[in-house]
């Protein structure tokens, strides 16, 4: 369609070198043919250019000082991408590999992903080319300090709402919210993820993965399937990943595989979860250590596997799949594998994980596939919850939050299919989750006139 087209040209001449942004919004746009055709209204209303800007862009430079007393630079980023549906709401990425297109296709994930919660929150998303592997508690503690220094100016509890993401977890939402404090002298919740000591909402570390496997279910569910002795692929090592195997457990699965970047452990028996919450939220280890614990699980190290292809796809004798480390992380090679080894089902964890072509190949073969902007809207909604409870001075229990969670989860499912099936391909729950997360944000921006 020509208006599609077009609009992705002119983005690409004036928003040049951002690969992975192009990507997320191709795949969102091209969905979004069947109702950009029957409602004039969007075209009128110039709705998909103007989504596709977002409503304001930070830059800022973060100086600090490391253990050695040199000074350090850093890039930081908060891109407000949307707020039609309430302030901006997503994660902050410490990793050396983020850059503007990172940061705009995660915000831009994030306007639908907040949208199909059915919550009042707008889509944002943030970061640093920082690195906090080897880092010192004070030099974390410094980093954060210097980012924050800049970023208050711009956040607060109605207006825009960090949470965490890769590299960015309790102990770096602590350091941020000190920072806040001491330069606003407002405690009040402007940011998500915190300890549970001071106004962090229960189940919300778990919330991402066990939302994944509550989707992953519901598809099954819906087909007359379970997820009860399911053998499952999980990849990453990280929060996600580890409330995704820890929620698999509970429902009678079986997950056999979990990865970091320096390679993939694989235990027929089932991952000891135990021992990866020892490696990776206590000592925080490579996965190779893992095999001092179980010596009948087996290491891949990612130094002896093909560069272009993912170690975890290509394991066999599972039936569903769980990306949850990273962008791109799932190729088309990747996803022919899993197919061709009988795996059923595909619910995403992290954020695009998979390439389109990769996503085409899942398309084609009709298995369950759940996109990530529904998969794992989980923690958003649920840091949702804890924006929620600080604002009522309330604290829910844990039953109660992760009550919440599975009737979200359930919704966004339900959204996505219907709307799926609405359009005439009812097994298409990408199609069906852009246009149900769209549709949300474009009347919202039309009632909202042109601004
Ligand atoms: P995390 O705790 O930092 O864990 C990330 C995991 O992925 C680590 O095991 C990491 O291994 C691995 N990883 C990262 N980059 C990699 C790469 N290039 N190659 C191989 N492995 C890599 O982060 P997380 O919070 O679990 O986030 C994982 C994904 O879920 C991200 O896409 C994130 O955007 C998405 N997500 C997170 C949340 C949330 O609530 N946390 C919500 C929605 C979506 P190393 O430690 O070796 O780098």
């Amino acid at each position: 369609m020509t208006y599609i087209h077009n609009t992705i040209t002119k983005l690409k001449k004036t928003s040049p070198a951002q690969a992975e942004f192009y990507q997320a919004v191709e795949e969102v746009l091209e969905s979004l043919q069947p109702i950009l055709e029957t409602n004039e209204q969007y075209q009128l209303n110039s709705i998909i250019e103007r989504i596709v800007e977002p409503e304001r862009q930070l830059m800022f430079r973060v100086p600090w000082v490391d253990d050695q007393g040199k000074v350090q630079v850093n890039k930081g980023y908060r891109i407000e991408f949307n707020s039609a549906l309430g302030p901006y709401k997503g994660g902050l990425r410490f990793h050396p590999s983020v850059n503007a297109s990172i940061i705009k296709f995660l915000g831009f994930e994030q306007i639908f992903k907040n949208a199909l919660t059915g919550l009042p929150i707008g889509g944002g998303k943030g970061g640093a080319n920082f690195d906090p592997k080897g880092k010192s508690d004070g030099e974390i503690m410094r980093f954060c300090q210097s980012f924050i220094n800049e970023l208050y100016r711009h956040i607060g509890p109605t207006t825009d709402v960090p949470a965490g993401d890769i590299g960015v977890g309790a102990r770096e939402i602590g350091y941020m919210f000190g920072q806040y404090k001491r330069l606003t002298g407002q405690f009040d919740g402007v940011l998500t993820g915190k300890s549970l000591l001071w106004g962090g909402s229960l189940a919300r570390k778990e919330a991402t993965g066990y939302g994944c496997v509550y989707f992953a279910q519901y598809m099954l569910e819906d087909k007359g399937d379970t997820l009860t002795g399911k053998r499952c692929l999980v990849s990453g090592a990280g929060n996600v990943a580890i409330y995704t195997i820890e929620k698999l457990y509970q429902l009678g699965a079986i997950p056999v595989s979990c990865s970091d970047s320096s390679g993939t452990i694989y235990h027929e028996s089932g991952i000891n979860l135990d021992t990866l919450k020892e490696l990776k939220e206590v000592r925080q280890v490579r996965l190779n250590e893992y095999l001092d614990a179980h010596p009948d699980a087996k290491f891949i190290a990612k130094a002896d596997y093909p560069a272009d292809s993912n170690a975890v796809w290509h394991l066999t004798g599972a039936q569903l799949a769980f990306p949850c480390a990273t962008q791109n992380e799932l190729n088309e090679a990747d996803a022919k594998a899993l197919v061709a080894n009988g795996c059923i089902g595909v619910s995403e964890g992290a954020n695009m994980p998979s390439t389109q072509e990769a996503i085409e190949v899942f398309l084609a073969a009709n298995i369950h596939y759940g996109p990530g902007k529904a998969a794992n809207a989980g923690g958003v909604a649920t840091s949702q919850l804890e924006m929620a409870q600080n604002a009522s001075m309330q604290r829910w229990s844990f039953e109660e939050v992760d009550e919440k969670l599975k009737v979200i989860m359930k919704n966004i499912y339900l959204n996505a299919s219907e709307t799926a099936a609405e359009f005439g391909e009812p097994n298409n729950l990408v199609l069906g989750a852009n246009i149900a997360g769209f549709r949300k944000v474009a009347d919202a921006m039309i009632e909202q006139g042109v601004v």
